[in-house]
């Protein structure tokens, strides 16, 4: 198993029947169930639920936004036609919903948003 409990990983090609979606980034909660050892629990966005994913089923998150800060900088339209990327000076902060949802490098979605995603079934 390549992740520890606690890593962040980005979600990807889900087949097995988890509750994700392609982009997620969830937090590693677990190594193995009763039924399989190689595999690895999260807690679904979605329902707040214990899911599974094996090994090819996640990934790192890369490089860029692993480290990236999501408070830092937001995209908006001025009068419905100028757009901006904007990015705080000093004190301030981006509140969540002004930050970008998704990485521009890899896709992966913003972990700051993913309670925003519309719960399914
Ligand atoms: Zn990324």
């Amino acid at each position: 198993m390549r992740f520890k409990i606690g890593a962040k990983v980005r979600v990807k090609n889900v087949y097995s029947g988890g509750n994700f979606d392609d982009g997620d980034v969830v937090t590693i909660k677990q190594i193995g169930n009763e039924d399989e050892s190689d595999c690895y629990g999260a807690i679904s966005p979605y329902d707040g639920l214990m899911w599974y994913l094996n090994e090819d089923e996640v990934e790192a998150m890369c490089d860029f936004c692993s480290k990236w800060d999501w408070g830092e900088a937001s995209a908006a339209v001025n009068n419905g036609k100028f757009a901006h990327i904007y990015f705080i000076s000093g004190a301030s902060r981006f509140p969540v919903h002004k930050q970008f949802m998704y990485c521009p490098v890899c896709g992966a979605m913003n972990p700051n948003r993913i309670g925003e995603k519309e719960s399914r079934e």
